[in-house]
């Protein structure tokens, strides 16, 4: 398995454009590791997890096109994690050629208030209706949490996130070639039944994606923060959820708690975790 980080910034990207403080700052005059998208991933060549706003400026960015992409896992609505523009941007009637049938996987409450978005913003039909299925190259699937499903040489498990109460956020664990990689963005700290349900799963992660919106010196509250990214590391070891050579990266990184990425790379390094950069590929798997 392969995965490529398109983004990972949180909800205004980091530098955030109209932002003039110390970490914005910085993070302009570093460049490279220190400038983030909002948070998306491609596995392999062909699944993306969450249609963000930025993957058409990763792609052309990080030399990733995307045009084997045949699936996509939702998890939630945020804007931050949704453009529904792209699937209008990429069917056939935009003068796309080539694309596969786009496979979307998201909870029914995702759906439902995508289908709102969609019919106010974008088109005069339902998302969920058979004609966008046609007009858009497209193929729905509504996803119930904790029921494993499978497609292509992918098996997916979906666990609640504690965000979005209402929006039927999920977190996804993704397995392929003997290989697991959970993605736990956007999150506050794990619902209990979240914990739970990682070892009714028998879950054995190789790779760990998590929530660090807020940095060293903040509190969490509707996302995770690095203190809770370290306790939620250290409960995963404890519990043996994580291989014993896993690896856990940060990931959705805002620009008001968190400083540029060398400096946030030697807190992470202390404490037993990585952090993430646009354009990072894991191919290397032990
Ligand atoms: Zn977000
Ligand atoms: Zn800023
Ligand atoms: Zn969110």
């Amino acid at each position: 398995m392969k995965i490529t980080f398109l983004g990972t910034a949180a909800a205004n990207a980091f530098p955030e454009a109209f932002c003039t403080c110390g970490n914005c700052e910085q993070a302009r005059q570093l460049g490279g590791r220190s400038l983030r998208k909002r948070s998306s991933v491609l596995v392999n060549d062909d699944l993306l997890i969450d249609l963000g706003p930025d993957i058409m400026a990763a792609s052309q960015l990080h030399g990733c096109p995307l045009v084997n992409v045949r699936y996509c896992l939702q998890t939630h609505p945020h804007a931050d994690h949704l453009d529904l523009s792209h699937l209008l941007s990429r069917s056939p009637g935009f003068g796309v050629v080539g694309a596969p049938t786009l496979n979307f996987y998201a909870s029914a409450e995702t759906l439902t208030r995508a289908a709102e978005t969609f019919q106010r913003d974008l088109a005069g039909y339902s998302l969920l209706s058979p004609e966008a299925e046609k007009e858009l190259n497209l193929t729905i699937h509504t996803v119930e949490p904790l029921k494993p499903f499978l497609f292509g040489p992918y098996s997916v498990t979906a666990f609640p996130a504690n965000h979005a109460p209402t929006m039927g956020a999920l977190l996804y664990a993704v397995q392929s070639d003997g290989h697991t990689v959970f993605y736990g963005t956007d999150t506050a700290t794990l619902p209990e039944e979240t914990w739970r349900a990682f070892h009714q799963h028998e879950s054995l992660f190789d790779v760990v994606i998590f929530d660090h919106t807020y940095g060293p010196d903040q509190p969490g509250s509707d996302h995770l923060s690095a203190h809770q990214v370290i306790d939620h590391v250290n409960r995963m070891r404890d519990e043996g959820l994580l291989r014993p050579n896993g690896r856990v990266f940060a990931t959705h990184i805002a620009h008001e708690g968190n400083p540029v990425h060398p400096v946030l790379e030697e807190f992470a390094k202390d404490h037993g975790y990585e952090v993430a950069y646009d354009g990072l590929v894991l191919e290397k798997w032990s």
